[in-house]
């Protein structure tokens, strides 16, 4: 048997660095039980070199925390970015900063089959499939062997997604490098794709839409809505486009049980990364909270972006987008807004059962035992939206 021990499903957030990292491609991926993987190494193959457990954040934490230097309530000015964007749109203006000097962009997109993966991107048509937050554990592949080869090359690369893919990738480098630029967000946790796909089977979206989107918004709020290829003319099949569809609020349960931590990853439930102290050069998040103590005197019924630049190289590129409409605001703010800026998500009771239920129970019992039921606030957030998409 090896001697070389990688991460259990406790301490494991699926980053593959280790797996990028294997000289002997020795390691898979393999399901602890609940739908997460974990590292599986070959042993037959294994020739102990000890490159996995050196990039492995779990074991060899990388140690630098950024205290954010300035704490910004924002939005972009390009309205289109605003619309298809969770809150403000923070990302595009970053990824459009990027793109237009000629760098590269990776992000979380979500495929034709609802797989949720990272993915680079070269050009500004491209910023639509990273932006808006898909809550399901994006598949990394060889995402950081693709970004030190880029980096390498000297290319500029902004690299975006939780906290700890980008604690992965800075574990998997091991070196800094000037053309590197992170950015993570304020995260909540992550439940898995094969919940995300039994919760697609069971409402019947799996075979109908081509996307998901959780953040469906006029305006800000959680709202799953999917995309429906319907026919341009009825009656004509041949020719097909793409509608978006509100998904009835009281088959949107993954939502709820997103909210409640319900299907999270163990890992997300001690992460090391739920503090105000930083990883990346930004982080982004929703501005919950914004205004409650100290008034902020703009609308933001169209969603506000909290972006903190964390360090003086996040300082310099924040300097140059214009494109960005921003406020300084406290720190203070954020985190009393925010509590996963200074905390873990708990633990709920539910969590031992939820992923087996959500997969076998009626889903009124589900939905019951749960208490994962919609309510009038969830039908009138979809009026709300609507009054919200009337307004400028
Ligand atoms: C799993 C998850 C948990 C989150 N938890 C919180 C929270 O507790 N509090 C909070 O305020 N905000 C949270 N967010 C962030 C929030 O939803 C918005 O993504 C953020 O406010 C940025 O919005 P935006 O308008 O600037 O950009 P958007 O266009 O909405 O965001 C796009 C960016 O999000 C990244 N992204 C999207 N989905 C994923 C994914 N599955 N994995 C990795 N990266 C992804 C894309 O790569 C891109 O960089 C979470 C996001 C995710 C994905
Ligand atoms: S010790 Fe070396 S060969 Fe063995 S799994 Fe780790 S990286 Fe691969
Ligand atoms: S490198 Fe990433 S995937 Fe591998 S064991 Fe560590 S946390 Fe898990
Ligand atoms: S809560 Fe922590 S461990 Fe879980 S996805 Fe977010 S950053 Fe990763």
């Amino acid at each position: 048997m090896s001697k070389i021990q990688l991460c259990d499903k406790y301490r494991c957030t699926q980053c593959m660095a280790c797996v990028n990292a294997c000289p002997k491609h020795c390691i898979t991926m393999v399901d602890a039980g609940e739908g997460f993987d974990v590292p599986k190494i070959n042993d037959g193959a294994c020739i102990e070199c000890g490159a996995c457990t050196k990039v492995c954040h779990g074991i060899s934490p990388i140690g630098e925390y950024y205290t954010p230097l300035k704490t910004l309530a924002c939005w972009t000015k390009n309205d289109e970015d605003r619309k298809r964007s969770s809150s403000g749109g923070a990302f595009s203006v970053l990824a459009r900063r990027v793109l237009s000097d000629n760098g590269m962009v990776f992000g979380a997109t979500m495929d034709a089959n609802l797989q949720v993966k990272h993915i680079c991107i070269d050009n500004a048509e491209d910023i639509v499939k990273l932006q808006g937050s898909k809550y399901v554990q994006s598949f990394m592949g060889d995402t950081y062997k693709q970004v030190r080869d880029l980096l390498r090359q000297e290319r500029l690369v902004l690299f975006t997604g939780t906290p700890c893919q980008v604690g992965g990738l800075l574990a998997f480098l091991r070196k800094k490098y000037n053309n590197l630029i992170t950015c993570d967000m304020v995260c909540h946790g992550v439940p898995s794709q094969k919940a995300f796909d039994a919760f697609c089977e069971r409402t019947h979206l799996k075979d109908r839409c081509q996307g998901v989107s959780f953040r469906f918004t006029a305006g800000w709020g959680y709202q799953l809505a999917c995309e429906l290829v319907a026919p341009t003319q009825a009656g004509d099949s041949d020719s097909t486009h793409v509608v978006r569809k509100v998904v009835n609020p009281r088959n949107a349960w993954y939502m709820r049980a997103f909210n409640k931590g319900l299907m999270f990853n163990e890992t997300c439930f001690s992460c090391a990364y739920t503090i105000p102290q930083r990883v990346s050069d930004f982080t982004m998040a929703d501005y919950w909270g914004l205004g409650a103590k100290i008034p902020f005197n703009h609308p933001t019924h169209r969603g506000v972006s909290m972006l903190l630049i964390n360090n003086q190289k996040a300082m310099e590129i924040i300097n140059n987008c214009p494109d960005l409409f921003f406020e300084e605001r406290t720190l203070e703010e954020a985190i009393e807004g925010n509590h996963n800026l200074s905390h873990n998500s708990e633990r709920p009771i539910g969590r031992d059962t939820f992923i087996h239920d959500m997969q076998t129970m009626e889903i009124n019992a589900l939905i019951r035992k749960y208490g994962i039921k919609e309510s009038l606030r969830d039908y009138l957030r979809l009026l709300k939206q609507w009054i919200n998409s009337k307004r400028v």
